[in-house]
């Protein structure tokens, strides 16, 4: 029903139990939608996760040694920073938690290995291909800026 009135141009919004993207397309097919249908009718879909939140009044910063930048996939510019804990986080390092968000639109090409039955790990790489905001990129860009740990980057967007 949900994907009729999205194929006669109502916007539909719904959610899914799923990993990622890639998974919340092979859910709808698994649910019995045609990969036809379900290609036409998805318009995006937006993964999201919480991580936890480092305390600012005693995280520490430290420099991304070479296996830090090896699992991070990127060169670090300047200080990442480490759990300590303090009164004020209850000794555990963390106060609170942000979302991070993948987002992932759909385009023709994308369709297109849809409706060609595609499995979990060939739209997986169709959409590393797009450069779409993932929950990874995402979660660096919060590493980076001090906001949250490699560590917590690592347990949150690992699979399952
Ligand atoms: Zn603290």
């Amino acid at each position: 029903m949900a994907v009729e009135a999205a194929l006669t141009g109502h916007l539909v919004l719904s959610t899914a139990h799923s990993t990622d993207a890639a998974h919340t397309i092979a859910r709808l097919i698994t649910l019995g939608v045609n990969a036809h249908l379900a290609a036409s009718a998805l318009s995006g879909i937006v993964s999201a996760r919480l991580i936890r939140r480092l305390c600012e009044r005693c995280r520490r910063p430290y420099e991304a040694g070479a296996d830090v930048v090896k699992q991070l996939g990127t060169p670090v510019t300047g200080h990442l920073y480490e759990v300590v804990g303090c009164d004020h986080c209850r000794q555990t390092g963390y106060l609170g938690r942000i979302g991070i968000f993948e987002l992932a639109t759909l385009d023709p090409s994308l369709q297109e290995i849809i409706q060609s039955d595609a499995s979990v790990p060939q739209i997986q790489t169709a959409l590393s291909k797009m450069d779409i905001q993932t929950l990874w990129k995402d979660g660096l860009s919060k590493v980076l800026a001090g906001e949250t740990t490699v560590d917590e980057l690592m347990r949150v967007t690992r699979d399952g």
